[in-house]
């Protein structure tokens, strides 16, 4: 393939890349956006291989060693990639992020060992800064992203783990690695061993940075290992001279530092406050944190949740992580047809970090064949519900929690909610009297308009739409 044609298709697949994340910003549009991801890829990869072949460089590259490696890794993936449950996907996103880092680190480790013993040229600086950033980025994102897994999946502790004196731990680690990043770069001393402490530390440093962070923050942690892991793929497309490698890494790093903004926005976090750690506990725990909630709570029965809906004109439901654990979407849509058919305007809420990932909600509903018509982001919708005549809030917690923009000393002051409570009434369907994943007291549950619904959400819906008739 001469080196037009490759250029060519780098550049249909750096467009098909750029095609594929618009299409994943609308729900209308994201299906169309993963095919033009995976055409893109499918594209780069066979370019990639005919690049190969064809250069000098790599003469006797045997495609029966690569191919095998490659039907191994895509069957793994197919199987990750299906079987994985929603609730899982962001300790996926962290473990994919962290064979990104590994690989960005192996990369520059392979591009030094290329130019070892004195092929460095003179005015090779620039080579030996790529292998420098390419190996921190990718140490910082592996190694922290392995820890992410290990609290999103609950085999390390979700705690925070605020170790005294750490940010000036982390400052001396960070003047360590940078020294010897300038050791490495004045050819001085046996550059295998400085770089292979420089490897070290930016490993101890992505695991003390990680380790630090908690409860509400990890997904959006997960969210700025994946923007890592775009500059890490880029710093090796730099190494390889891979136009591609740079644009995808590009892409990346920069989609998730937007999604990692758009996050701290809705979460009200600032995101020096989120990568310097001590946010949250464990999710599910007891209440804690901001003022004492008083009052009492009133519970509804399954009957009485029927008779009000079907009396409703306006109705609308407000989906939440429980929703997502219950698997009570198509409960939902079985509910929503039947008011529907009797003329009710029903009617989605969803909140921009609803759930365990962004979007999660809208995924979840789109997959049980919910109209996308219906569905509302929070803010187009938070003024209308005060016409709302029956608000269902099912499985959802802290994007309904009042206290947040009520309680100036609650640890989820100033997120935006939305405002299940200025509904003509509220019907909470949940468990128990647990907390949400920031672990802070729901004054919501013991106003005078809201009752609870207590058992699993999917179970309760469906003694509801039992009685609907
Ligand atoms: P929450 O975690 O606040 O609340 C979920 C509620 O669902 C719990 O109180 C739980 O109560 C209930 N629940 C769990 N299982 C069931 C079930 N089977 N049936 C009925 N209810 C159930 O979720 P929200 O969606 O309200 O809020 C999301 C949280 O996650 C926010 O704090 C947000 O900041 C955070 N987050 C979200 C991100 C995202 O991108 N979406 C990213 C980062 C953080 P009980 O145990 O009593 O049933």
């Amino acid at each position: 393939m001469t080196s037009g044609l490759v250029s060519a298709a780098y550049l249909i697949a750096g467009i098909l890349f750029t095609l594929s994340i618009s299409g994943l910003s609308k729900q209308e549009s994201s299906k169309r956006g993963n095919f033009y991801g995976m055409l893109g890829m499918l594209i780069a990869i066979i370019a990639v291989f005919l690049q190969i072949q064809t250069s000098s460089d790599s003469p006797n590259l045997n495609i029966g060693y690569i191919a095998p490696l490659i039907i191994c890794g895509s069957v793994i993936g197919l199987y990750f990639a299906s079987s994985v449950a929603m609730t899982g996907m962001p300790s996926m996103v962290a473990i994919f992020n962290s064979l990104v880092g590994a690989s960005a680190t192996l990369v520059s480790f392979s591009s030094f060992f290329h130019n070892y013993q004195g092929t460095f040229g003179e005015n090779d600086i620039i080579h030996k800064i790529e292998i420098l950033l390419g190996i921190f980025i990718g140490s910082v994102t592996f190694s922290g992203s392995i820890i992410a897994f290990g609290k999103l999946r609950g085999s390390i502790s979700g705690e925070p783990l605020l170790l005294p004196g750490r940010h000036l731990l982390n400052l001396a680690l960070l003047i360590a690695i940078a020294f010897l990043g300038f050791i490495f770069l004045s050819n001085g001393f046996d550059e295998v061993q400085v770089l292979v402490l420089f490897t070290g530390l930016s490993l101890v440093i992505g695991i003390f940075l990680v380790l630090a962070i908690g409860g509400a923050d990890m997904p959006v942690v997960v969210s700025l290992l994946n923007c890592y892991s775009g500059w890490a793929s880029a710093a090796a497309g730099f190494m390889l001279k891979n136009d591609l490698l740079i644009i995808t890494g590009a892409l990346v790093g920069s989609s998730g530092a937007i999604l990692t903004y758009i996050m701290c926005k809705a979460m009200n976090r600032k995101l020096s406050n989120v990568v310097f750690g001590g946010f949250g506990n464990s999710s599910g725990s007891s209440p804690s944190g901001g003022g004492e909630v008083v009052g009492t709570i009133t519970e509804i029965t399954a009957e009485e949740v029927a008779e009000d809906l079907k009396e409703a004109k306006e109705v609308m439901i407000v989906p939440g992580y429980g929703m997502a654990v219950a698997q009570a979407q198509h409960i939902i849509k079985d509910i929503t047809e039947t008011l529907r058919a009797k003329e009710v305007n029903v009617r989605f809420a969803i909140h921009p970090v609803a759930g365990r990932l962004p979007g999660h909600m809208n995924v979840l509903l789109a997959d049980a064949n919910v109209p996308y018509d219906i569905v509302f982001e929070m803010d187009e919708i938070n003024d209308e519900l005060p016409e709302v005549d029956v608000l269902l809030v099912v499985g959802a917690n802290d994007i309904v929690n009042p206290s947040a923009l009520e309680d100036s000393s609650s640890p989820i002051a100033g997120m935006p909610v939305i405002k299940a409570w200025n509904a003509r009434s509220v019907v909470a369907l949940k468990r128990s009297m647990a907390s949400g994943y920031s672990g802070v007291e729901n004054p919501l549950y013991f106003k005078d308009n809201t009752d609870m619904l207590f058992g699993d959400a999917k179970d309760t819906l469906s003694a509801v739409f039992a009685k609907l008739g």
